[in-house]
């Protein structure tokens, strides 16, 4: 008999979840900032660097945009 790992599933079945938590965004169609940050997240996320792509996706997350359905 083998001992069983204490872990139900390997690490990478969490990463899609954790990096959806921390890099999830969505950049606002025809916002040129978000369009830009959007590219300098996948750029930081494809070279390994993951400070900055979790600064690219914070910033996309908290870029203002006026909301197209208020008011009217
Ligand atoms: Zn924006």
């Amino acid at each position: 008999m083998t001992n069983p790992p204490t872990y139900p599933q390997p690490a990478v079945e969490l990463a899609g979840f954790v990096e959806d938590y921390l890099y999830g965004c969505e950049p606002a169609a025809g916002c040129g900032v978000c369009a830009a940050l959007a590219k300098e997240l996948a750029g930081a996320r494809a070279a390994g660097v993951y400070s900055k792509a979790y600064d690219a996706a914070a910033e996309i997350r908290n870029h203002p945009h006026p909301r197209p359905r208020d008011g009217n």
